[in-house]
């Protein structure tokens, strides 16, 4: 399909692409790496008459961190997420970019697309759900922070109002015992047909607190509150990891598509979390042993 006449605007400042959303309502979208809404566009399922490009606004660009928490700009790519260094104190984060999409894509796909396109497979959401994940929003009226886990209404749905723009998401920074398993199709371009994050705190030998996000596997990525309290005060061991796997597929309500049936997604989803809460435990205990 020929994708519609539109017009592109290149707002220099935070201010003046807030102006433009107020301005044109709802007939103006945001444009960050045009990796989701060009294609969208091109399939005809978008048609927004106004573009507005987040190309020159520096408050999205930037990463910061404090002991505590890191803060990523809405505008940062894949890319550079991968190359930030923060990845070697979150694995989970590592895993997620090593895999994610392909080069090409990974260089224009931005963190904040990621988080708004809201599709049900997409890959950032489980990983920041089990970091704790708040996001910045902004519009004319000023800022909002939401928890991560109160964004996603349904697929491709999220609170964002069209007049404002994700600024920015915070996170743990330090989270050694995290991990991300991703069952794709192919090794590149590879949509999840099923993914899993999962974190994990543990005390004097038992799990103090434990948390398990899933993509692609209901309507919108979502934190499995069962998982986390299968697994408080328990030992961490296979024969927990287990138990925790189980009571996950009763939590999720997937489709079938090309890429998977329900059936299998629900299988996928246990597999998935025993192996990725196995490999977070490794990592926990290779921090601390070391
Ligand atoms: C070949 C291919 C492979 C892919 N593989 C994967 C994959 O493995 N995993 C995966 O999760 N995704 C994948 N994607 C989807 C896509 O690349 C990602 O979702 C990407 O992160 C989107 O970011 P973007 O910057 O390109 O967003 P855009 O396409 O620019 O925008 C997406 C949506 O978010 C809105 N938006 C963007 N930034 C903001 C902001 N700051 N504030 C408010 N609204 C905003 C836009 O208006 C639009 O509605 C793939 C896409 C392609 C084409």
């Amino acid at each position: 399909m020929v994708i519609q006449p539109f017009e592109y605007l290149t707002p220099k400042t935070l201010p003046e692409a807030l102006a433009l959303l107020e301005e044109k309502k709802g007939a103006a979208h945001p444009l960050a790496g045009g990796t989701d809404l060009l294609v969208l566009m091109k399939l005809g399922k978008m048609e927004p008459k106004f573009l507005v490009s987040l190309r020159n606004i520096s408050e999205l660009n930037s990463i910061k961190s404090t002991t505590q928490l890191c803060t990523i700009g809405a505008g940062v790519t894949v890319s550079e997420i991968a190359d930030s260094g923060l990845c070697a104190h979150n694995p989970a984060m590592a895993d997620l970019v090593q895999q994610m999409a392909t080069l090409q894509i990974r260089n224009r796909a931005t963190i904040g697309g990621n988080l708004c396109t809201a599709a049900a497979c997409a890959d950032f959401p489980p990983v920041l759900l089990v970091n704790d994940a708040t996001i910045h929003l902004v519009s004319k009226e000023g800022f909002r922070d939401v928890e991560l886990k109160h964004f996603f209404t349904g697929p491709r749905q999220t609170i964002k109002k069209t007049n404002e723009l994700l600024v920015s998401i915070s996170f743990r920074k330090s989270n050694i015992g995290t991990a991300y398993m991703k069952f794709g199709m192919r090794k590149a371009g590879n949509i999840p047909i099923v993914g899993v994050a999962c974190s994990m705190d543990i005390e004097q030998g038992r799990i103090r607190d434990l948390k398990v996000a899933v993509t692609a596997a209901s309507p919108t990525p979502m934190l499995i509150a069962e998982a986390a309290q299968t697994a408080l005060s328990q030992k961490p061991n296979d024969a927990t990891w287990e138990a925790i796997a189980k009571v996950v597929p009763d939590c999720l309500a997937p489709i079938s598509d090309l890429r998977g049936s329900v059936e299998y997604r629900l299988h996928l989803a246990q597999v998935a979390t025993r192996r990725a809460l196995q490999k977070a435990y490794a990592r926990y205990t290779g921090a601390f042993d070391a």
